[in-house]
């Protein structure tokens, strides 16, 4: 079933656990998550990155996303994934989305909250949840995907002064009312090249100032333990993509090398095998992000 953001986290964060968001800019992947959400018998939420309009456009993947959470025997949201422009976040609007993730993030803070505010005031007059990011989350070396325009920064010397801070936290949560807050605390979108350093109890520290369902962007490739940890100190929402698209690949390059020279290969098969892959790597989130 179709729900929204607020709706699906506000039972993730009575639960203790947390809600996967994965990537879909192919049917493969969208048939991988729903599958896998069933399969579990867990909420999910499937999101479209803006980024990945090159891949797919939301006109043509959007209906088909909204399609399957409504058919889902599952609760499902729908969600617009690092939206950066306005007019990006009214054709998720107008394509069904029931969750809208604003990124100004990059914008000067007090343009940040007024952009923001905007954007919540639209999207909660048609019941769509709006997700926004206070603090810098870094695209890793090989990062594949969001939000290109921060590589430069993550060069930066002081790391930690791009995360989120806990007082400008509930300071920006206050006067936009958004309805979840996506948190920069070490994770990068992408490949990680080096382990990453995560400051976890920063988690904690933003949650003393102000509680609502916290999101982790850049979550595939962290261990179990700090999923966890993660979890346990507040985060109900993991966005989830890079790792699960290179099993699928994994599996495709593994069946072709299985092929004798001369022997036929179908694409419907590898695009089967790509999706069973992904399927068994959304289980396995799904069953960390769980907490059982
Ligand atoms: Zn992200």
């Amino acid at each position: 079933m179709l729900v929204n953001l607020k709706k699906i986290l506000s039972e993730a964060k009575k639960g203790g656990y947390a809600v996967g968001a994965f990537n879909c800019p192919n049917f493969e992947s969208l048939r991988a998550i729903i599958d896998a959400a069933e399969e579990m018998h867990a909420p999910v939420i499937l999101n479209h990155a803006q980024i990945h309009e090159e891949l797919i456009p939301i006109e043509v993947i959007g209906p088909l996303m909204v399609k399957y959470a409504k058919e889902a025997h599952v609760p499902v949201c729908v969600n617009l994934d690092h939206g950066t422009t306005f007019d990006m976040c009214m054709k998720a609007l107008r394509v069904g989305f029931t969750s809208v993730m604003y990124d100004a993030s990059g914008e000067p803070y007090k343009k940040n909250i007024d952009q923001t505010k905007e954007m919540v005031r639209i999207c909660h007059a048609v019941d769509v949840s709006v997700e926004a990011e206070l603090g810098h989350i870094f695209v890793s070396e090989n990062g594949v995907g969001e939000a290109p325009k921060k590589i430069e920064t993550a060069c930066n010397s002081d790391v930690s002064s791009m995360y989120t801070d806990p007082d400008l936290a509930r300071d920006f949560v206050e006067k936009t009312g958004i309805d979840a807050l996506a948190i920069a605390f070490g994770t990068a979108h992408g490949i990680y090249t080096v382990k990453p350093v995560l400051d976890l109890d920063r988690i904690t520290a933003i949650k003393k100032k102000i509680d609502i369902p916290f999101v982790m962007h850049g979550g595939s490739g962290l261990s179990e333990k700090e999923f966890r940890t993660a979890i346990q100190n507040g985060i109900v929402k993991i966005n989830y993509y890079t790792y699960m698209t290179m099993e699928g690949a994994k599996a495709v390059k593994s069946r072709i090398a299985e092929k004798n020279d001369g022997e036929p290969i179908f694409f419907h098969d590898l695009s089967l095998c790509a999706t069973k892959a992904m399927k068994e790597n959304v289980k396995e989130a799904i069953r960390i992000f769980s907490m059982k």
